[in-house]
């Protein structure tokens, strides 16, 4: 839990984080329930009907279930004014075994909270009922958007087909994402590229099983299968522009039957990343054309199938500027930092942009903590971070970001 050391130096608070901080019990509770529940994605089933029942303990109820499958929206209205404005929380969790004997672990095996989705969600609850508690001050209308499946199955894609952004039309949406690079407590501020198109790989070289003491008679599948590789990883590094930030991974592979037998066929699995789009076109036509030639050219046969992921995440300058100003009154200048390297990690927050079509802004909230030894990095299995601490700031830079959106 967080100590309270600085209450009576600390120069006077924000009204919104006021708010946030009074609700910190009930912020650490929700995401503590989340984290001892974890569902993997699109099947946020109980998560959904915790979300709902909290909402409207808190008194809302214009709440919409089954977005998107297993979706949750709901609308905050103010008096004031006819603009909508969204912020998203995402409630997936991971197929990992959580090693962690905090009381709050998960309980169940194979499922755990690694990427903090938990606490997004308990900032997001935390957001309804601070602007429910602002009555005729809030300036427009907020929908929140309680979203499945962020964790590779594009959950922000179907609610976005299921018609989030509409009825009433939303005008710009905000979110945010822990971060373990950062300080805890600290805001951090990606303005351009967020977050990497992720694109999936599947490749399969086909050789000519024989005898290991005869080579020349058959095609040796891992032979052919390394060239290939270092082809990938040689194009990436020597013939692409050194300004794209680009890369490709395989994470497996496999082939092969006996020690003495040519392999018949190798497969890899990989993933490929990429910014600008120039760096990606480049990589899948290499992919697609070159590297079939040069597998032919040893013997081989190349099958690759391309899975297109997510888009490339990218921020929109006057969202991003209402999220700083609100972050700037919530934590303080000296607590907001910009972040202009963007990772090669996916996000399908993006789809709001690309297909939803409005002005988005994702930033990062520090949750780095060494004294406290909350140091571990996303999709470990001992991924935690000090939930007393961060989730006030959390729900208060969410929900004073929804006021500046609005023009408040
Ligand atoms: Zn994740
Ligand atoms: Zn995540």
């Amino acid at each position: 839990m967080a100590k309270r050391t600085r209450t009576s130096k600390s120069p006077k608070k924000h009204p919104t984080l006021a708010a946030a901080v009074k609700l910190r019990p009930k912020l650490v509770q929700w995401r503590r329930h989340l984290h001892q529940y974890p569902e993997p994605s699109m099947q946020e089933y109980e998560t959904a009907a915790y979300v709902v029942e909290q909402l409207r303990e808190i008194g809302l109820d214009e709440i919409k279930t089954g977005v998107g499958e297993t979706g949750v929206t709901c609308m905050v209205r103010g008096t004031k004014g006819r603009k909508t404005v969204a912020l998203r929380a995402d409630m997936d969790a991971l197929e990992i075994e959580e090693e962690s004997d905090v009381e709050y672990a998960s309980r169940k095996p194979g499922l755990m909270h690694a990427c903090g989705h938990d606490g997004h969600t308990a900032c997001l609850l935390g957001v309804g009922a601070i602007l429910a508690g602002m009555g005729s001050k809030l300036p427009g209308n907020v929908k929140l958007i309680f979203q499945p499946g962020e964790e590779g199955a594009g959950g922000a894609l179907k609610m976005i087909q299921d018609g989030c952004l509409q009825s009433p039309k939303v005008a710009a949406i905000a979110g945010l994402h822990v971060d373990t690079d950062t300080d805890s407590g600290t805001i951090a501020i990606p303005r351009g590229y967020v977050c990497a198109q992720t694109d999936d790989i599947d490749m399969t070289v086909h050789g000519q099983s024989g005898h290991a003491a005869a080579p020349d008679k058959g095609v040796d599948a891992i032979a052919v299968a390394s060239q290939a590789l270092i082809a990938v990883q040689q194009f990436v590094a020597r013939h692409t522009s050194s300004t794209d930030r680009k890369l490709v991974t395989f994470g497996t592979i496999e082939g092969g039957t006996r020690r003495n037998i040519l392999a018949d066929s190798v497969n890899l699995e990989g993933t490929i990343r990429s910014l600008e789009p120039e760096g990606r076109e480049a990589i899948l036509r290499f992919l697609k054309h070159d590297l079939r030639k040069l597998v032919g050219a040893m013997g081989g046969r190349l099958t690759v199938r391309i899975m297109e992921g997510y888009p490339p995440l990218v921020n929109d300058d006057p969202i991003v500027d209402a999220v700083e100003a609100a972050a700037v009154e919530i934590a303080g200048r000296a607590s907001v930092v910009p972040q202009n390297k963007a990772g090669l990690g996916g996000e399908d927050f993006a789809y709001f942009s690309t297909e939803g079509e409005i002005p988005v802004a994702m930033v990062h909230l520090g949750i780095r903590d060494e004294k406290k030894g909350f140091t571990s990095p996303g999709h470990s299995t001992t991924f935690d971070f000090d939930d007393g601490k961060v989730l006030p700031i959390g729900a208060a830079l969410l929900a004073q970001s929804a006021v500046r959106m609005l023009g408040g």
